[in-house]
């Protein structure tokens, strides 16, 4: 393997694989190496919607201004309104890989019709090889200078990612595209290094933050419930306000409360206690999503007119687990066995507030292995719009995570990481 290039990418997930396909489509007769610390490239894609890898969202072009957090609207424009959902499934198509969208949930989530995520991985690494792109594994980049060139020096590591002392190397490239990831799940390769080697050339790192993460949460619902999972409308709500509301699954652990329903609105909480170093959050829980508390009072209601004879407890069978139902009765201190027609109207109150505005006081979120990924990064106000070079240093360019531009569940992420790994290689001053 040579020393010097065309182009060095550091890092190969989705974004670095897509700016190494990019950088080399555009430049056919440049040479591309992509520097990875782990021994595969495309780990973090393996573990994609649970294996199937929801790898962007139908309604992309139409939530961008509602989907996408941290860097401007305008900056997070500039890249998607030039590579967006057409061209990431006609990029897929391309390659191979068939795409459907899934019904079951409603919110646009494309999957390869393989449902595996090995399929994007390894169509992407069969055109890296059809392309003559090299690629030099569990190889850490350890420091970064710009010369005439780029000088980057890299570091064998073992598997525990450990640097393996004597095996420094010094490569040299006139572009560089830094895809180093954020923080989030550090056992599949990015560790937050890539932010380390950024700070040398000046760029500002907006505090990263895990995002898309379980919530922690003191409350004995989530003990006698812990392993629960239902359909649930949950709020998020800080200092007293009401932030962001998502429907989907919700899972009771022991610890607080998990599932994508979370996942979705935790980002906002994330940024309180970890970014603000503020406690001061709750989540709410509506057992009938869509449904307000009048419309739940009727229908508690009419299910009690139907049956009056019925215990309390049997009563809100059918609506949720049964476990629930119990559990929830317990907790409101409301005798279960109670015959509906003779519960006091102050016990209906309590009822159906309770199952339609649940507060459950958060005390934490839960950590970096947990969350699906980083919320914050390199502050993209010294990123270019359009191009992704750094405003501070020639020929330098950014993509994926690493950059402070976070999505919500659904693709969005991924997204991302193919457009702007595909504009960071078209290497514009190049
Ligand atoms: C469990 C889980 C499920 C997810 N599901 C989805 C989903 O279904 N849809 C969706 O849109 N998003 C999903 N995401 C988010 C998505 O995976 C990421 O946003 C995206 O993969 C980020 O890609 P990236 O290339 O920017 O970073 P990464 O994939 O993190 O790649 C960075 C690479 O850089 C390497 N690296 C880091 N530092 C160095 C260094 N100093 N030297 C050399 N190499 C280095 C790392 O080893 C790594 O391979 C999920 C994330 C997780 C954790």
């Amino acid at each position: 393997m040579k020393n010097t290039y065309d182009v060095i990418i550091i890092g190969g997930g989705a974004a670095g694989m897509m700016a190494a396909i990019s950088a080399k489509r555009h430049n056919p007769t440049s040479s591309v190496l992509v520097v990875d610390r782990t021994f595969a490239l495309g780990r973090k894609i393996l573990v994609c919607g649970a294996g199937r890898c929801n790898i962007t969202n139908i309604n992309l072009a139409d939530k961008i201004d509602d989907s996408y957090h941290g860097a401007d609207k305008k900056f997070i424009h500039s890249i998607l309104d030039k590579f967006g959902y057409n061209e990431i499934v006609n990029f897929f198509n391309e390659l191979g890989v068939e795409l459907y969208v899934e019904r079951k949930t409603n919110v646009g989530k494309l999957f390869p019709i393989t449902d595996q995520a090995s399929t994007i991985v390894e169509m992407m690494l069969d055109e890296l090889s059809r392309l003559g792109i090299e690629i030099m594994l569990v190889t850490e980049v350890i420091d970064l200078v710009k010369k005439d060139s780029f000088k980057v020096s890299v570091v064998n590591v073992d598997k525990q990612g450990n640097q393996i002392k004597g095996t420094e190397k010094l490569l040299s490239s006139t572009n560089l595209i830094v895809s180093a990831g954020g923080r989030s799940y550090p056992a599949l390769g990015s560790n937050g290094s890539g932010y380390d080697l950024i700070k040398k050339f000046g760029h500002r790192i907006i505090k990263p933050i895990p995002a898309a993460l379980p919530l922690e949460a003191k409350h004995p619902l989530c003990h006698f419930l812990q392993g629960v999972k239902l359909e649930a409308e949950v709020t998020s709500i800080i200092s007293g306000e009401k932030i962001k509301t998502r429907t989907d699954d919700l899972m009771f652990k022991k610890y607080g409360l998990s599932g994508p329903s979370i996942l979705n609105i935790s980002r906002e909480i994330s940024v309180h206690f970890n970014r603000e170093d503020r406690n001061n959050a709750e989540v709410s829980i509506n057992f009938f999503p869509g449904k307000n508390l009048e419309e739940v009072r009727a229908i508690i209601k009419s299910r009690w007119d139907k049956r009056p004879t019925q215990t309390l407890e049997k009563s809100l069978y059918g609506l949720f687990p049964n476990k629930v139902a119990l559990t929830i009765l317990k907790y409101l201190e409301l005798n279960h066995e109670k015959i509906v027609s003779l519960v006091s109207t102050e016990e209906f109150n309590l009822l159906s507030e309770s199952l339609s505005d649940l507060r459950i006081e958060i005390i934490g979120t839960r950590g970096w292995n947990e969350a699906e990924f980083t919320a914050g990064g390199i502050d993209s106000t010294e990123v270019k719009e359009g191009s992704l070079e750094s405003k501070l240093v020639d020929n330098l360019y950014f993509c994926g995570e690493i950059l402070d531009v976070d999505g919500d569940v659904g693709g969005f992420n991924l997204s991302w990481s193919w457009a702007s790994g595909f504009i960071a290689g078209l290497l514009i001053r190049y």
